[in-house]
């Protein structure tokens, strides 16, 4: 027996407001299939992230049981105040999956990564870093100045979240093979430390 619109509507709610206390869901019908619910997510928070980063976060919010026993037929439109389901822009996972080696090598080209390092994680240990927000606020002038263009940055961006870089430091501990920033957190592992944290002011 499936749940209800309303049932899964106030599941939803308590897996994700303890993270977006703000968050709006909305559970309905599907207007182009109804036999298909339509789940409408919006925050505030979603404004600067891409839709695939923003089902990145909620999806790992909402215990996977309980998405494969109740949400597995469901479409979900993550949206920020104002926008509408057809603004939202998703990746074609298959070309992006093409790209990538293509991608990485210019990333590697333009020293992207060692740019980004050098600000989350300075070589001279008395320099501040920038911490990480859970976007790409850091690695997106990086990019720019290394002479990757706008236009270009959804395909660059789309690369490293596919690779598991959803954030600027998940960029550095997951897309890269080598980081100082990984390196430290191993470090730090392999001592028994708790690792340097760059989300720690959130
Ligand atoms: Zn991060």
């Amino acid at each position: 027996m499936s749940l209800s619109a309303d049932q899964i509507a106030a599941d939803l709610r308590r897996f994700i407001v303890p993270s977006y206390p703000e968050i709006e869901i909305r559970v309905e019908p599907w207007e182009q299939d109804p036999t298909r619910l339509a789940i409408y997510f919006t925050d505030a928070k979603f404004t600067v992230l891409y839709p695939y980063q923003r089902w990145h976060y909620l999806t790992h919010l909402i215990p996977e049981e309980y998405q494969s026993a109740n949400l597995e037929n469901t479409l979900w439109f993550e949206m920020a105040p104002g926008e509408n389901p057809e603004d939202l822009r998703y990746p074609d996972i298959e070309l992006i999956d093409e790209i990538t080696p293509d991608v990485m090598r210019c990333l590697i080209g333009s020293r992207f990564f060692e740019f980004l390092d050098n600000v989350m994680c300075p070589q001279a240990t008395d320099e501040p870093r920038c911490e990480c927000w859970g976007d790409f606020r850091n690695s997106r002038p990086i990019l720019l100045a290394r002479g990757f263009k706008e236009e270009e940055l959804f395909d660059v961006l789309h690369v490293l979240m596919r690779a598991g870089g959803f954030c600027d430091c998940e960029i550095l501990y997951n897309a890269v093979e080598e980081s100082r920033l990984k390196a430290e957190y191993w470090t730090a592992r392999a001592e028994g430390r708790s690792p340097y944290d760059p989300h720690a002011s959130k």
